[in-house]
């Protein structure tokens, strides 16, 4: 037996799996239409899977896109894919730690001409349960305003929740990231919650609609329901 596995020299890369064909997407072009931040580019979502998701985040009058926090149990890699006037370099890579601050990347939110394509990819768990949080925390304070915690488990371990995330017979599963994140948007807006329970700062409103989530979810909710809709019609119907 080898006692240096790593540099066997017989050592090879198993074939592709049959069920998953190579895919390739431009994240430019992939963007430039998208619904929401955080947008899985690929179609792939199981135990292990690499999802790199898209971003483009865009300056202009009165935008804010606030901060927050979020947690994973597996790792992130953000990638810079282009930007102005923002923190990040172009071809910038930042391996992210398990928990993370998240904002527009933009030097100046109020900038017309400031913008960031950014690529998050998430490994998602090979077995046990995924776990995530979205934090905010209070901006004068620093006291955590809202802690929600919620299950991204692939859907094929045995932690997965089909519930949240849509079942075996949809096209199209939720993204568990945008799910638990456009929750969270709803719950920071809350009056009890927007108030500093710390020290009474009232925090303001949170813009879900600059990151998408909540239209990302209703949008994957509305395409598996027309995809069922359809499959119920009758066979005369469905081929007139
Ligand atoms: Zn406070």
């Amino acid at each position: 037996m080898n006692a240096h596995p790593q540099l066997d020299s017989t050592r090879s890369i198993p074939p592709p799996d049959p069920d998953l064909e190579p895919l390739k997407v431009s994240v430019y072009e992939r963007m430039a239409k998208a619904a929401a931040q955080l947008m899985p580019l690929f179609p792939y979502d199981h135990a292990g899977a690499i999802i790199p998701c898209g971003n483009v985040l865009i300056g202009g009058p009165g935008r804010d896109h606030g901060q927050f926090f979020h947690w994973n149990t597996v790792s992130e890699v953000v990638v810079c894919y282009g930007s102005h006037n923002s923190p990040l370099s172009p071809a910038q890579i930042i391996a992210t730690q398990n928990l993370h601050g998240v904002n527009s990347r933009l030097s100046d939110e109020t900038d017309p001409g400031a913008y960031a394509v950014i690529v998050v990819t998430q490994h998602q768990a090979e077995e046990g349960e995924q776990s995530e949080a979205m934090i905010a925390r209070c901006t004068s304070c620093k006291a955590e305003l809202v802690r929600h915690t919620y299950n991204a488990t692939p859907h094929d371990l045995p932690g997965y929740d089909a519930a949240r995330h849509g079942s075996a017979t949809d096209p199209v599963r939720q993204f568990p990231t945008a799910v638990g994140s456009a929750e969270f948007a709803d719950l920071r807006n809350t009056g009890e919650i927007r108030v500093c329970a710390a020290c009474g700062h009232d925090n303001g409103p949170f813009s879900g609609a600059v990151w998408g989530w909540a239209r990302q979810v209703a949008q994957t909710r509305a395409v598996n329901a027309a995809h069922r809709h359809l499959r119920e019609l009758p066979p005369a119907v469905r081929s007139s």
